[in-house]
Parts: C-alpha cells; sequence; structure tokens
C-alpha cells in the first residue's frame, strides 16, 4: 500500500454501559463495557496503534508518517456513561479516544435520539482530558447542520469551538455532524471556522486524504461481534460497506 492510498480506520461508537443501565433510549448505540473491553483487547492482540484526532489529521496532510496500523477511537454526544465505563477502559489500555460534545448540554441531559441521558459535566470532561481524551465540537445544540441556514450553523460552530478551547486549552479542535448529515454549505463552514478536520457517518471519500471534511467513520454496534469488529479494521472494509449499500438499493425492488 503506497503512502496515498492509507486507510486508517475511525471507529463511531456513542454510548458505553451495561445491559441494565441501558433503559430504553437508543439501545442500538449502547455497547456493553464487556464489549468494549474485549474490542480494546483486540486492537492491542493485532498490533493496532489508536492516535489522537490530532494525529489523524497531520498523518492525512502529510505532515508526520502513519504508525504501523494506526486507528482512531471516537464518541458522539458525550454521554455520562463514557466516563463511568469506557474511560476506565481506554485508561488500562493508555488508548487515545475523541468525545465530540454537544456544548450547551455538558453536565445536562441529552433531547436528540429520543432520550433523556446524563451526559457528562465540566469536572468528568477536565479529569479525561487530563489524562488523554480528547474533546471536539458536536455543536452547541445538536444542530442538524443540512436543515439550518447559514447564520445559525456559524453561529454555533463558533460558541462550540469556543468552549471546547476553554475546556481543553488547546486550539487544534476537530468537528463531528450531528446526526451525520451535512451538504456543502455546512462543510465548508466547518472548514472556515477552523476545525481541523469533520467527522462524518459512513459516508465520505474512499480516499480519506482527498477530504478531511467528510471524514468517514465506521460504526460499531452492540450486534458487532468480535469477528465482525476485525472486519470492520480492515482496510477493504469501506468498499465492501459501500458495495452492501449498493446492493440494498438494487434489490430493493
Ligand atoms: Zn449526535
Amino acid at each position: 500500500m503506497t503512502i496515498d492510498s492509507i486507510w486508517i480506520p475511525i471507529l463511531c461508537y456513542h454510548r458505553v454501559c451495561p445491559v441494565r443501565e441501558r433503559g430504553q433510549d437508543s439501545p442500538s448505540l449502547c455497547v456493553t463495557p464487556e464489549q468494549f473491553s474485549k474490542q480494546m483487547l483486540l486492537l492491542k492482540v493485532f498490533g493496532y496503534q489508536p492516535i489522537t484526532v490530532q494525529n489523524l489529521t497531520a498523518i492525512l496532510e502529510d505532515r508526520k508518517l502513519p504508525p504501523k496500523k494506526a486507528v482512531c477511537i471516537t464518541f458522539d454526544d458525550g454521554y455520562k456513561d463514557n466516563y463511568l465505563y469506557a474511560f476506565p477502559i481506554l485508561k488500562r489500555f493508555s488508548y487515545p479516544a475523541t468525545i465530540f460534545l454537544v456544548t450547551h448540554n455538558i453536565g445536562l441531559k441529552n433531547f436528540w435520539d429520543s432520550g433523556s441521558l446524563s451526559l457528562l459535566n465540566f469536572n468528568e470532561i477536565e479529569e479525561m482530558s487530563f489524562k488523554g481524551i480528547q474533546f471536539g465540537s458536536h455543536t452547541a445544540s445538536h444542530l442538524d447542520l443540512s436543515q439550518a441556514d447559514e447564520v445559525l450553523i456559524k453561529k454555533e460552530l463558533e460558541i462550540s469551538k469556543k468552549k471546547i478551547e476553554e475546556i481543553t486549552s488547546r486550539l487544534d479542535i476537530s468537528f463531528c455532524y450531528p446526526y451525520s448529515r451535512l451538504n456543502p454549505l455546512a462543510k465548508e463552514l466547518v472548514k472556515e471556522a477552523g476545525f481541523i478536520c469533520g467527522f462524518a457517518g459512513d459516508e465520505g471519500a474512499m480516499e480519506q486524504k482527498q477530504d478531511l471534511f467528510q471524514l468517514m467513520r465506521i460504526q460499531i454496534f452492540p450486534s458487532t461481534s468480535l469477528f465482525g469488529f476485525w472486519k470492520k479494521l480492515q482496510p477493504w472494509y469501506p468498499k465492501w460497506m459501500r458495495y452492501q449499500k449498493e446492493l440494498r438499493k438494487k434489490y430493493k425492488n
């Protein structure tokens, strides 16, 4: 594989918590601590090296050489269970990860994804930030950028970026599109706002260097088996995912 065709899997998680605490909200977004722990161990056993989103960006911009088998771990929404259950496991493996926060809701509950789940508070964020976890913006109010006008988008990007800068004392902040929804205008505004990159859902360039503001991520579900997890790390996986999508479209009727 040449440097140009590098593929770094970017894993996308939401919640990590035991089944008994899962509740009725978004069960499809919640892996158990046991599953998460086994997945992190698999990364170690198979020689994967989790990197920060700042390093990912540097590699994709040719400012840094990629380590062998780099992988990036991300969490959307900033749920409190990330602190309670994912953080101890990440610490045990000394893995970096990035959590995308909805800055108006820090210390409160979510209102998206039909839930009222507890979110991280400032103390938890500070402790995690001190111990190797990065934080990025998921807007100020989980705004669907594909539906909002330019003025509102700009405001949400500016407010949330400033807040994350304050919390982390860093200027190299990444962004993640709520609901994985975006359009060319939203993408342009995220770039203009000074974010280092933008994370999307399972749509994005197959060649990551081509578009740092729509980086495709690999979703990890409670139904993902360990073998399934391993498959999702492979460089051929995005092509396989796209092929399956095309098949579904073609044979839908
Ligand atoms: Zn979200």
